[in-house]
């Protein structure tokens, strides 16, 4: 019996060209004649997405299979060919490297991978347990990739899980407008969820399976399954030339990112923190849009921001009052010198509503029309009637909450790759056994 072969790859992408999905759908079928048997599908991992220097979604890949032992050197040599030549290795932004480890995949190892997706991890840590799991690493160019390959070989997607087929163009086309028939999209949308997701923006109505980049992706469908991915698939009407398609399993729509509750004191610059405490004071809109409030645990108080692409989100923020009880989900933005740190918002849970109680003056005793302050401790004065009432105070009004407990998350247009949608929950999987279903890549 072979022992499992591990590859992890990460961070050959720049903003202007490549994808390292693609390299993955390409190594699935160069691997395949050089007779490697595929125990998983390739793993996508969702890394951090808050880290500054990340290339677009921060996302690695990790293959797994068996080989003839006398091969394994050939395959290596394949992969770190096929990786060199298909990596944007000019941009500085891209550093590409391979990370390999042959056999089982330890849980100290696994507890780095979560440490990658969830906070800031150093070279160093990185190199520390390449160095005491014999995992052999390949940077192409710097050392910053194999913090990512890494974390793709650990990341073994034991618990939740999702499944993403992803379609590339053929290399004459990657510089047109893309083309698919948006009628056969949103037939596959209504036919196919919940079993997929994030297919449309409701909000918009934007087509959200086709990204916008220079990328060599057509198009990717995201699911619960291989089998619902593929149906979406076979759905959706190209009008254009399809060079291959792989079935990714993955992390994304997951809330992998998120781990425990932090202290307001505790949180980090760049990591994803979910905190639970009472709104303080209300909700104001700044300039563009963006809507802001104070959130105070017992430990600090820190500032919420729903920025303006997150759309009808920014509704439900805005409603929120002082004492409500919330779970704010979301990256810590580092301080500057104007403002201290900042919670992006990715989506909040409303736990307990306060009432809404605003102060208003009271009404005038003889003439029913609201009074005027006198000036300080000296009551309230009418304006109509002349009464001045020294006793009157303020009375508090209490309106109605226009908003119900739960989650609330902003469109999937506004959506990290990691973040889970609604209509994942109450789907999340653990521990099943993962069979690779044929068809789950072509050709
Ligand atoms: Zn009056």
């Amino acid at each position: 019996m072979n022992s499992v072969l591990h590859v992890g790859i990460d961070d050959t992408d720049s903003p202007r060209m490549g994808c390292t999905t693609y390299i993955a759908a390409l190594l699935v079928c160069e691997l395949t004649e050089l007779d490697c048997r595929f125990v998983d599908y390739p793993n996508l991992v969702r890394l951090n997405p808050n880290v500054p220097w990340k290339t677009r979604g921060n996302g690695a890949i990790c293959l797994r299979f068996t080989c003839d032992e006398r091969k394994i050197s050939q395959v290596i040599r394949h992969i770190v060919t096929t990786v060199k030549s298909n990596s944007d290795l000019a941009d500085r932004r891209a550093d590409p490297a391979i990370a390999y480890l042959r056999g089982p995949v330890s849980p100290e190892l696994a507890a780095f991978s979560k440490r990658v997706i969830r906070s800031v991890v150093s070279i160093k840590e990185a190199q520390r347990i390449a160095a005491r799991w014999k995992i052999l690493c390949i940077p192409l160019k710097g050392k910053k990739g194999i913090i990512g390959a890494i974390a793709a070989l650990g990341e073994t997607l034991q618990s939740d899980h999702t499944y993403e087929l992803i379609t590339y163009r053929t290399l004459r086309n990657r510089s047109i407008p893309r083309n698919i028939d948006p009628e056969s999209v949103l037939r596959m949308n209504r036919e196919t969820t919940p079993l997929t997701f994030n297919n449309i923006d409701p909000e918009t109505n934007r087509i959200l399976i086709t990204p916008r980049g220079r990328d060599p992706i057509l198009y990717g469908i995201r699911g619960e399954t291989p089998e619902a991915v593929f149906k979406g698939h076979e759905m959706v009407k190209p009008n254009e030339e399809i060079e291959r398609w792989a079935i990714f399993r993955t992390n994304h729509g997951t809330d992998d990112h998120y781990s425990t509750f932090s202290k307001i004191s505790d949180m980090c610059p760049y990591r994803p923190v979910v905190v639970a405490g009472g709104v303080v004071g209300r909700p104001f809109t700044i300039p563009g849009g963006h809507v802001i409030f104070k959130l105070g645990d017992d430990s600090g108080v820190v500032d919420c921001a729903a920025y303006e692409p997150t759309g009808r989100f920014r509704d439900v923020v805005r409603k929120l009052v002082e004492g409500d009880l919330i779970e704010a989900y979301g990256g810590v933005r580092k301080g500057s010198a104007r403002h201290g740190q900042t919670l992006n918002l990715e989506k909040i849970g409303i736990m307990d509503l306060a009432a809404d109680c605003r102060y208003q003056n009271p009404h005038c005793a003889l003439c029913g029309k609201r009074m005027e302050s006198a000036g300080k401790n000296q009551g309230f004065r009418c304006r109509k009637c002349g009464a001045v009432d020294q006793a009157a105070r303020k009375i508090s009004v209490e309106t109605e909450r226009d908003l119900a407990l739960g989650i609330y998350i902003p469109p999937p247009r506004a959506h990290r790759h990691l973040t889970k949608p609604v209509s994942r929950y109450g789907r999340e999987k653990a521990g099943s056994k993962v069979l690779v279903v044929e068809p789950w890549h072509w050709p």
